[in-house]
């Protein structure tokens, strides 16, 4: 063994021992993160097929060993071809969770809350037969009502029909650069497609640091987060990036149905508009930092005067 392999080797047992660098008691606790998806929308393909695309993400999961949420869009899979996008989703052990049939805003003000409910329901008749379809829901934009009255009436219905709220930590317009770059893609089909992936990376990066900061503040504690994603093609083509840069950034992947178990995902915040980042309501509920927090909480307009400078 020579000098480097014996540094090295040294520094394996030492490491092996807890007694590499830091010591094991002051090493702060590294950030958890799972990846939750929504929508399913795999009509808008784009330079990747709908199988292609999907193969892509679950490629990327498979390879990362994580078993992420997916939020289905009930329409979604009321097709033959949707069920059989979905069953290897299924198959591979992802949890499948409830997203509405029709994606309506239930903020809209023309939302009628007893069509927002069959809504769920009829997305619970095409979901629940798939083996790993779990009582989650996930509010479309993350609107959870605008009045007192609407919002408790919601809580009580998924509460009685046995669903949990599949709250987001770390919300973000990822499906703003999506637009971008499949616009872009449309009129270009030789387009460069890597300054899309930049800015995705920092623009998550930003919104994970902010979240994360926040939950932190709020709470008092670090939370297992639930990243938001969008099925499309950015994440088709940098889902892999994505959960890279959070790897290097020190932070460790947990499955989604291990982030849900974090008692903050039970939270029910006494805050109007309800919804957006389940840290957000509960940093609006505290009521101590409200200069941080804007309404919407995310929206691509944020992020429009970035895009047009980076040429997006
Ligand atoms: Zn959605």
């Amino acid at each position: 063994m020579n000098r480097r392999e014996f540094n090295k080797s040294f520094a394996v047992s030492l490491a092996a021992l807890g007694l590499g660098g830091v010591p094991a008691i002051a090493r702060k606790p590294a950030p958890q993160f799972s990846i939750t998806m929504d929508d399913f929308h795999w009509h808008n393909a784009v330079k990747l097929t709908a199988t292609d695309r999907n193969q892509a993400i679950l490629d990327t999961l498979h390879a990362n060993s994580i078993k992420a949420a997916l939020f289905v869009i009930g329409r979604n899979i009321d097709s033959d071809e949707g069920k059989q996008l979905l069953s290897p989703w299924d198959k591979a052990g992802h949890l499948i969770g409830n997203h509405t049939y029709s994606h309506r805003n239930y903020n809209a003000s023309d939302a009628v809350i007893e069509e927002y409910e069959k809504d769920i329901l009829r997305a619970e008749a095409l979901l629940k037969d798939f083996p790993h379809f779990r009582k989650y829901f996930r509010f479309p934009a993350l609107k959870e009502g605008d009045t007192a009255a609407r919002r408790d009436r919601m809580r009580e219905f998924l509460v009685t029909h046995g669903y949990r709220n599949g709250y987001v930590t770390i919300d973000n317009s990822d499906w703003a650069i999506d637009q971008r770059l499949t616009t872009r893609l449309k009129k270009d089909a030789s387009a460069g497609v890597k300054p899309y992936r930049d800015f995705y990376m920092e623009h998550m990066w930003a919104r994970a640091e902010y979240y994360d900061a926040l939950a932190r503040r709020v709470l008092g504690r670090p939370v297992k987060h639930t990243v938001l994603v969008h099925f499309n093609l950015l994440n088709g083509l940098f889902l892999g990036d994505l959960i890279a840069m959070f790897k290097s950034k020190g932070w460790q992947p947990v499955d989604a149905e291990e982030a849900f178990t974090d008692p903050v995902f039970t939270s029910k915040p006494n805050v109007l508009p309800a919804g957006e980042s389940i840290v957000w309501s509960l940093a609006k509920e505290k009521g101590t930092i409200p200069k941080s927090l804007r309404y919407p909480a995310e929206d691509g307009e944020y992020e429009n005067a970035r895009m047009n400078k980076l040429g997006l």
